[in-house]
């Protein structure tokens, strides 16, 4: 689990967090919504942590497994670092802090300070006895962090002890054994990462910020006001609980920072030590000192203490607590319990943990500032908005993957004109097309009114014919019928047509006999029409043709009752007009057979033939 971690629903991408990031160790991938903590970069300086207006930025929390702790068999000690004067401000009497911490279910309560004494006498003894190396000294695990990962070729410069914490915790072992469990409190959340690299006498079981603290005393309801004093086991700390103040751990062991004779060069925040660290590199053998660097502005206003608090009313608040404690001081019995740890190991490695990028090329950097719009303008400035000191930072940045060009304001808001622009284009081109709309829906409407006119001419047609009209779908169900076909079914389908008017959607197997359902059914499957067929129904005797409306979708019908007297008068005429056609034909025959001779016999054949015409003209 990565020691700090952007809630991706939390976060609206304002890149405050980018900004304030030393490292590059936050990443905003193209098509990705939120930002996210590279862990193998981070360096846990928890600078992004108080910045966020969305609060989407956490770090671990501990509490839990402090509460685990608390529950073990065994001894269980906090050691608390000297800043916690400048944090609970609150807390009138250091005494009562203490019972605060026994209440919670500690044994013992030791301060940091004693430690800082043990590691800033030893750094006094490294610089007194100078072979011509210079040394970076820190107490600050962001700052060994930055340099393993950053800067690894000063790797070999970094004073090889421990820092302050981890040596009071192997004080605290050899006090109360081995086995015993020990707290850290303090203002830093790097601290998290620097314990899991002890597993020896120098082991943290857990690192508790001031904040996580104060969290614990509110969830056990934990006051001074209810609590009597106690003092901070022994060893007591001199000079050590003014390590928080950026140049206290060398006060602590008089190591002069005198600008003639000092040997050290003191740097403090965020700015000064990546400057320092890269001078140092560059330039050791014209300074010709040793520097002692912490990340933030001393401890005082660590990732881990509450927001809001003044660095100068923390700085009196601790220098005032140091004040107190060396009053009356027993320095020999400090001295004696400083011979007595003197000897353990304090020494440690580092690690060469390079997390530089291989820069990109020329070519791609100045393809994204052609892209940004930034390739005449000075590459080595910049606004700072996409939360990168120079535009070729930023270009160099969208070029690893680890920034997108959006980020750049002066680009986002190129693109955003052009777009509003392109809006307002398609807005017109929208009117327009609306418009036209409009008026083919105006057209449309004239049309379905004239549709629906000619539908109730057809209508009132369809119903004024004497013949019976019919049409069915697919499913044989009726779409359409007029009021001789419902006479032509007779009383049943008259009923039916008072609930279904026109028999509208009724099934045609119900209203007419088997073999004529059968013809419909046939013309459906065949798109043969049937025409002229003689049937009856009852006792009515009836002409039938039925014909494709629309192929296998739609047939029509048309029934004629032949005992009407219209349809009995021009069926008759038919009929003998067919028998006299046919009589013609006949004779046409029979005059042909006699031959040209019998020129008398034609002559009676065509007047017989011209009279049936006339005949046939007059009926
Ligand atoms: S500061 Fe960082 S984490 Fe917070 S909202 Fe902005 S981009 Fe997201
Ligand atoms: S903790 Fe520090 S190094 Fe890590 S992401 Fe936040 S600002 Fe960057």
């Amino acid at each position: 689990m990565s020691l700090v971690e952007i809630l991706k629903n939390k976060c609206d991408l304002s890149y405050s967090c980018v900004r304030v990031c030393p490292v590059n160790a936050i990443e905003v991938k193209v098509n990705k919504e939120y930002a996210r903590i590279i862990p193998e970069r981070c360096i846990g300086c928890g600078s992004c942590t108080s910045v966020c207006p969305q609060d989407a930025i956490h770090y671990i929390d501990s509490k839990d497994e402090t509460k685990r702790i608390l529950k073990l068999e065994g001894k269980k000690v906090a050691v608390v670092a000297p800043s916690i004067s400048g944090e609970f401000h609150d807390i009138t009497d250091y005494r009562k802090f203490v019972q605060m911490f026994i209440q919670l279910g500690f044994d013992h309560v030791n301060e940091v300070s004693f430690g800082a004494d043990i590691i800033s006498l030893k750094y006094a003894e490294l610089f007194n006895n100078f072979k011509g190396k210079y040394y970076i000294s820190t107490a600050c695990p962001v700052i060994v962090s930055y340099i393993q990962k950053f800067q690894p070729e000063l790797i070999d410069n970094l004073v090889p002890l421990v820092s302050p914490m981890i040596a009071t915790a192997k004080v605290v072992r050899k006090l109360y054994g081995q086995d015993s469990k020990i707290v850290y409190v303090g203002p830093c959340i790097e601290n998290k990462n620097e314990a899991k690299l002890y597993s020896d006498d120098g082991r943290i079981d857990s690192v508790l910020t001031f904040i996580e603290l104060r969290e614990l005393f509110n969830e056990f309801n934990i006051h001074e006001s209810t609590l009597e004093y106690s003092e901070f086991d022994t060893p007591i700390g001199y000079k050590g609980s003014l390590f928080p103040i950026s140049n206290g751990l060398l006060q602590a062991a008089n190591i002069s920072e005198d600008l003639l004779t000092g040997t050290v060069i003191n740097a403090e925040g965020k700015n000064n030590m990546i400057n320092a660290t890269k001078q140092f590199f560059k330039d050791t053998e014209t300074i010709k000192k040793h520097f002692n660097l912490y990340y933030c502005e001393g401890c005082l206003m660590g990732p881990g203490t509450s927001r809001g608090g003044e660095k100068f009313i923390r700085r009196t608040r601790v220098t005032d607590y140091a004040n107190k404690r060396l009053k009356n001081f027993d320095l020999a019995t400090w001295k004696k319990e400083i011979e007595k740890y003197w000897n353990l190991d304090y020494s440690r490695t580092f690690f060469n943990d390079d997390q530089r990028i291989e820069p990109p090329s020329e070519e791609k950097i100045q393809e994204v500032l052609k892209a940004i719009g930034k390739e005449n303008s000075n590459p080595h400035l910049g606004c700072n908005a996409c939360g990168y000191n120079t535009c070729r930072d930023f270009a160099i940045a969208v070029s690893e993957g680890l920034a997108k060009t959006e980020m750049c304001l002066t680009f986002t808001l190129k693109n955003r004109h052009e777009y509003i622009k392109s809006l307002r284009s398609t807005n017109e081109k929208l009117a327009q097309t609306q418009k036209a709309l409009q008026d083919s829906e105006q057209i449309a409407l004239k049309e379905k009114d004239a549709a629906q006119e000619a539908s109730e001419i057809i209508n009132t047609m369809l119903h004024k014919l004497n013949a019976g009209i019919v049409i069915i779908d697919k499913n044989l169900k009726i779409i359409q019928s007029n009021n001789s076909f419902i006479e032509i079914l007779g009383e049943e389908a008259k009923s039916i047509n008072e609930v279904i008017p026109q028999l509208i959607g009724a099934d045609l197997k119900t209203l007419i006999p088997f073999n004529i359902y059968n013809l419909f059914s046939n013309v459906l499957s065949t798109n043969e029409n049937i025409l002229n067929r003689d049937i009856y129904i009852d006792d009515r005797f009836l002409n039938l043709s039925i014909f494709v409306i629309r192929k296998d979708k739609i047939v029509g019908a048309v029934f004629r009752d032949m005992y009407s007297p219209e349809v009995r008068k021009e069926e008759v005429i038919k009929r003998v007009s067919e028998v006299i056609d046919k009589n013609l034909e006949m004779v046409q025959k029979i005059g042909f057979l006699l031959g040209e001779g019998a020129s008398e016999t034609e002559q009676m054949m065509n007047s017989i033939i011209e009279l049936y015409k006339t005949f046939k003209k007059k009926e």
